[in-house]
């Protein structure tokens, strides 16, 4: 079956509230021509996101989130609720990237939590996975992409999935320049959707849009979103410039 490609750009923590808007605007204008035939994301970080929305009015650019709490409201200081993103307008938010996973004790059980929650209240949840260069080493991809899949997903239904985005991001190619070969993602997006068909079936599986995140750029993009598994990117450092984040699109709208 024929997914449309979702490219998105994960800002971090990068782009300042007063920068946001021409950022925006660069990418919706370098990115005109692919209006209808590509989903184009840019997820902000939370205090970029009203300023990310205005700018994007009218675009074909969509908004989004880098994170989001599983509770709607009460004392979770420096959260911010599902609730909150939709308020503002954003649609999307990136759910369980390694950076998190790494630096703020984000674990396979949280999550879910916030993916099921985020999916609830319908955003669209970009979900991360992805094994550290030592796991892979170590004979232990396949444990750890099951092991994320199935605990970060549990609970969620068929029926969640017309709300879900599965990011594969190798977390020994995310902002090292070194990118997996077009094979060796492919292997591991089949292999996601193989775990995915196990958890939602596998008719739902083939209509849910796979990513894959690590150094993606305009020079390598083509190669990889020609595997028949990659239905998108997900860009950091390449989404920080309109130029180099529209010519991933442009590889994605030609795939
Ligand atoms: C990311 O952080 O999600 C990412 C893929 O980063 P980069 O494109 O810079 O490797």
């Amino acid at each position: 079956m024929s997914r449309k490609k979702i490219i998105a750009g994960n800002w971090k923590m990068n782009v300042k509230p007063s920068e946001t808007a021409a950022l925006v605007k660069g990418v919706a204008e370098a990115t005109k021509d692919f209006a209808g035939k590509v989903d184009i994301v840019c997820c902000t970080p939370a205090i970029d996101v009203p300023a990310a929305i205005a700018a994007a009015a009218g675009t074909q650019v969509e908004v989004g989130a880098e994170n989001c709490h599983w509770k709607e409201s009460g004392a979770y200081t420096g959260e911010i609720s599902t609730g909150m993103l939709l308020d503002a307008g954003a649609k999307y938010v990136i759910i369980g990237h390694s950076e998190r996973r790494q630096y703020f004790g984000e674990t396979d059980e949280t999550v879910n939590l916030r993916a099921r929650a985020a999916i609830a209240a319908g955003l669209t949840a970009i979900v991360c996975v992805g094994e550290t260069l030592e796991e892979r080493d170590g004979g232990k991809l396949e444990e750890v992409i099951l092991r994320q899949m199935n605990v970060g997903l549990k609970d969620v239904t068929a029926a969640d999935c017309a709300k879900l985005v599965i990011a594969y991001e190798p977390v020994w190619a995310i902002g090292t320049g070194r990118t997996a070969t077009p094979d060796q993602a492919q292997e591991v997006h089949a292999l996601i959707r193989a775990t995915l068909a196990k958890l939602v079936g596998a008719e739902t599986a083939e209509t849910v849009r796979i990513q894959y995140g690590g150094s993606m750029k305009p020079g390598n993009a083509a190669e990889l979103l020609a595997k028949k598994d990659i239905d998108g990117g997900l860009i950091g450092g390449a989404a920080l410039k309109a130029a180099d984040f529209a010519g991933i699109i442009a590889a994605a709208a030609n795939a």
